[in-house]
């Protein structure tokens, strides 16, 4: 299978002359699209409801589109992202604080915003109360099983070794106190496998905390409100792989919530996801322009943006698929290196990438970059982060963030004398 671009070289070629590469570029009928697709995959349950995970991509801009969309809420992890969310207009229910590590002001301010805390640890509950006082009465706890997540073909993830959530064991004692301290709703939640290109996935989750929670329901009479899928679905970043069916996922879904709750009565519980990277990542490019080739050891190119705009394959050895723009039907039958400007050998968009004749001056597009691209991002080096900028259903492109400057990156020396002179 071919990746194509949302976006033709025509419509490029007019956006970089108003917008100098690097930039993020964003297809907002493509986010539409894929979000009302999800919304009706999970039409079946009375209370679904998507949080999206602010950490893939904290653009208020795209998030408003998902609201407007689906009117799906946040899932927060910190402060800052409990302001963005609250400056939206997103406060209350339509919150889901999802931390780990979580600093004391962190849950003061979700706690402040009535935002549904999602522990993540036994010992957070004092911890929690220090913070704010009185608990909610609505909470949830995050639980992680052990040993490795395996589906039929193959181990998936190692949920053993993650730090997230509690043991089963904690989960009883953490329902007990809470019950006893006044909590009167109950969510639990669990991550453990990411970015699954699998249709499995959700439906095998859903299937041990339904079970969790039938028994959490009949041991400690609590009553459970939802159960949070949280995130892990995930996007075929290589050509060769088969995207996954969210028609599929939704009633697999369905299925065992009939087979596992319904039979207890417990037909009442609200299914909540915190997917980020499926909602956004693949209405995502990175456009960036050829500035060098080198002739070395190797062949490289040399392009304007590093992995300061684009982490993943820097820091998980991900693949990001490559189109050059205009050269769609060439044949690929050249070895390159992609290299972005860090003083870092690891900044490279690709390694040993079979790719059509590149030349300085094309445009390349690198996928998939819509979750986790922009957000990861970090100012190694010195360089500065770039534009997002929003397709719109039009065909016109919007402005939805401006790039960094020098100043931006200096702001934290405003106190000091030197920073005038950087400036002179
Ligand atoms: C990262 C994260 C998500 C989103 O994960 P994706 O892989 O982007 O879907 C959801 N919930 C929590 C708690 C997370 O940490």
């Amino acid at each position: 299978m071919k990746k194509i671009p949302f976006v033709t070289k025509e419509q490029l070629t007019k956006i970089v002359k108003q917008y100098p590469t690097p930039f993020h570029l964003y297809d907002e009928k493509g986010i539409r699209e894929n979000a009302r697709a999800l919304k009706e995959a999970f039409a079946w349950n009375q209370g679904y409801r998507e949080y999206f995970a602010v950490k893939a991509n904290a653009n208020p801009f795209l998030i408003d589109i998902m609201r407007d969309e689906i009117g799906c809420g946040c899932d927060c992890s910190s402060l800052t992202e409990l302001m963005l969310s609250k400056a939206m207009g997103v406060t209350g229910e339509e919150i889901m604080f999802s931390s780990n590590d979580t600093p004391a002001e962190d849950f003061k301010l979700a706690a402040e915003l009535g935002a549904i805390i999602n522990l993540d640890d036994i010992t957070h509950i004092e911890f929690l109360e220090n913070a704010i006082g009185t608990l909610p009465k609505k909470m949830c706890c995050r639980y992680n099983p052990g040993g490795v997540f395996k589906i039929s073909n193959g181990i998936m993830d190692n949920p053993g070794d993650a730090k997230y959530g509690m043991t089963e064991e904690q989960m009883f004692e953490a329902f007990r106190i809470l019950k006893s301290k006044g909590v009167e709703e109950f969510g639990i939640h669990a991550f453990l496998a990411s970015n699954t290109v699998t249709n499995e996935y959700y439906p095998m989750l859903a299937k041990q905390l339904f079970e969790l929670a039938v028994k959490l329901h009949r041991e400690m009479g609590v009553h459970i409100s939802f159960v949070n899928l949280s995130g892990g679905i995930g996007i075929p970043y290589r050509p060769d792989q088969e995207p996954n069916d969210i028609k599929v996922i939704g009633e697999g879904v369905r299925k065992v919530y009939e087979e596992v709750l319904v039979p207890e009565g417990m037909d009442d519980v609200a299914i909540y996801t915190e997917l980020g990277r499926y909602m956004t990542g693949p209405f995502g490019g990175l456009v960036t322009k050829v500035i060098h080739e080198k002739h070395t050891h190797k062949e490289y190119i040399g392009v304007d943006a590093c992995a300061v705009n684009l982490m993943r394959p820097a820091m998980y050895g991900a693949y990001h698929h490559i189109t050059v723009m205009g050269k769609e039907e060439e044949a690929e039958e050249y070895k390159y290196d992609v290299t972005g400007s860090l003083c870092e050998n690891n900044d490279k968009f690709a390694v040993d990438r079979m790719l059509p004749k590149v030349e300085i001056g094309d445009l390349l597009f690198i996928h998939d970059a819509g979750a986790h691209g922009y957000s990861m991002g970090y100012n190694y080096n010195g360089r500065l982060k770039s534009a997002e900028i929003l397709l719109q259903q039009d065909g016109s492109a919007k402005l939805i963030r401006r790039a960094e400057t020098p100043k931006d990156y200096f702001a934290t020396l405003d106190c000091f004398p030197i920073y005038d002179k950087l400036f002179e």
